[in-house]
């Protein structure tokens, strides 16, 4: 086992992997820039080092500054989390150089998995089903228009090396095709230094289903049942759930048959997600993500295994010691994000100072959090707060449970994506598990409406609170804070209510 590892990430995803290092009994070393200086995490871990200037691409994103720390540190491992250096194949190489070991797969690996075009050939060449689409970039508008009138509008260009919800367009029609492609490369090359594009079928209400795998170093894999992902704004998920609601024994094995090949014909090492869209009793691969995803806890919550220790366990050269047979799901879990967001303004990020917090808790409620009182969530990251997690024996149980524990949330200071969770625990399609990509913007009334529903409802047990134990001066300070998600003419309403 390791001795020492370093975390080249911040914020929960820190803290989560040193609660896996503190139970395995390995040192922990932080990073932190100067925007994280009174961060919680730097404190979970033994040692901690300063990466000094907040940009990312001069603090997480600095390869040289990481592995120095990491040499200087005597750390034999690193860990970075997701996002930031999390797939980058010129990390992974460094490390390899210098004879760190990198917690995720290899260089090569992270490579070939980074680039659609390439996953989606390899993929296809092992058996998993894949979207019909232009087997290579698009360097001939014709060729491209030929092969989108063959498979049929929409058809959505894609950016190769896109992430992150970036670089991708659907097109309803030939006339806009050409104009989409260009626009596409031209999102892809800021982005991502790769004007590459191509272009396949858009599904147009499919469901976002992945897959959780483990492989380890002498070649077993399994996976470890499977996450839905379909809500999300900007292609980016919002709230996930496992199992999906519609998965059944027979899906769960043929598309946990698929994962495992996908895994294995790349040689796979540590944990890894396949996703798939699935659409119409059918389901084709999607990418690869090869690192820990952010919603790998709704996993371990019905499997019972931790994903992070497993990683740790298997960059430090150990057989796995579970079976497929071993993976048994129990029960049903629930992600909701908690980010500094207004959602009733298109989610956009309100970073700022928390005056005022009590997380929730109880049966089956589990909070991954970087956060405290007083802290002043920094304006250079992303903008996540936490991530609020229920189990329950089924479904419904977990979803009474959210219910209750997104009721028991108290964040002050920041707007927050709570009133849109509370509004998605109400929607009877949600309830019904009837869930597809475009779910929010097709709901988007209905969710809007019960988002100013449940922060009247939050002023009301505002004020209830007025007759018993808090200060005026406190009660005042929630009701302003809670009616700032809403707009002029709501606050007036309410404001005549008080
Ligand atoms: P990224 O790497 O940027 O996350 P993905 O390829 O994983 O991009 O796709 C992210 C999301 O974009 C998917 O979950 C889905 O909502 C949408 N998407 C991608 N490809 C298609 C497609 N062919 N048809 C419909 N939706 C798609």
């Amino acid at each position: 086992m390791f001795d020492k590892i370093l975390i080249a990430n911040r914020g929960e995803i820190a803290i989560r992997i040193m609660r896996g290092c503190k139970e395995l009994d390995v040192k922990t070393a932080a990073v932190y820039s100067d925007a994280d200086k009174t961060s919680l995490y730097t404190n979970y871990a033994d040692e901690k080092y300063a990466l000094g200037n907040p940009s990312p691409a001069k603090s997480y994103l600095n390869i040289d500054k990481i592995i120095d720390i990491a040499i200087d540190s005597g750390s034999d491992a690193i860990h970075p989390g997701y996002g930031f250096l999390a797939e980058n194949p010129a990390f992974a190489s460094a490390c390899e150089k210098n004879g760190i070991k990198l917690i995720g797969p290899t260089s090569n690996v992270i490579q070939e998995m980074g680039d659609k075009i390439t996953s989606k050939k390899l993929m296809k060449k092992a058996g998993v089903p894949v979207i019909e689409g232009t087997p290579d970039g698009v360097t001939d508008i014709k060729e491209a228009s030929k092969i989108a009138n063959k498979i049929g509008y929409p058809v959505i260009v894609k950016a190769s090396a896109g992430g992150g919800g970036i670089g991708m367009r659907a097109v309803y029609e030939e006339d806009e095709l050409i104009r989409a492609i260009e626009s596409t490369q031209s999102v892809a090359s800021t982005n991502f230094g790769d004007s590459t594009v191509f272009i396949e079928k858009y599904l147009e209400r499919p469901r976002h289903i992945e897959f959780q795998v483990l492989a380890d170093e002498s070649g077993n894999v399994i996976h470890v049942a499977d996450r839905e992902c379909s809500i999300q704004r900007r292609h980016q998920k919002l709230l996930e759930e496992a199992p999906s609601p519609i998965m059944t024994d027979e899906l769960r094995n043929q598309m946990g048959e698929s994962a495992v090949k996908a895994a294995e014909t790349i040689g796979y090492s540590g944990a890894g997600t396949i996703e798939f869209l699935y659409d119409n009793g059918m389901y084709y691969f999607l990418e690869m993500n090869t690192r820990i995803q952010v919603e790998h806890p709704i996993t371990e919550m019905i499997t019972n295994i931790d994903l992070i220790k497993e990683q740790i366990k298997i960059a430090a050269g150990r057989e796995l010691t579970l079976g497929q047979e071993d993976v048994v799901v129990n029960g049903h879990a629930i992600e909701c994000r908690i980010n500094a967001e207004n959602p009733l303004a298109d989610f956009s990020p309100d970073p700022g100072k928390i005056t005022g917090y009590r997380s929730p808790g109880g049966p089956g409620v589990r909070l991954d959090s970087g956060v405290y009182m007083n802290y002043t969530i920094p304006t250079f990251y992303d903008s996540m707060i936490s991530k609020l997690i229920t189990y329950g024996r089924s479904r419904n149980e977990s979803i009474a449970r959210m219910k209750r524990a997104l009721n028991e949330y108290i964040i002050l200071g920041v707007k927050t994506t709570i009133p849109f969770h509370k509004a998605i625990m109400k929607n009877e399609n949600f309830l019904q598990g009837d869930l597809h990509t475009h779910f929010i913007d097709e709901h988007k009334k209905g969710i809007d409406k019960e988002m100013e529903n449940v922060i009247l409802e939050d002023l009301e047990r505002v004020s209830r609170l007025k007759s018993t134990f808090m200060p005026a001066k406190k009660i005042a300070a929630i009701s302003s804070a809670v009616g700032s998600y809403l707009t002029n003419a709501k606050t007036q309403q309410i404001n005549k209510k008080r």
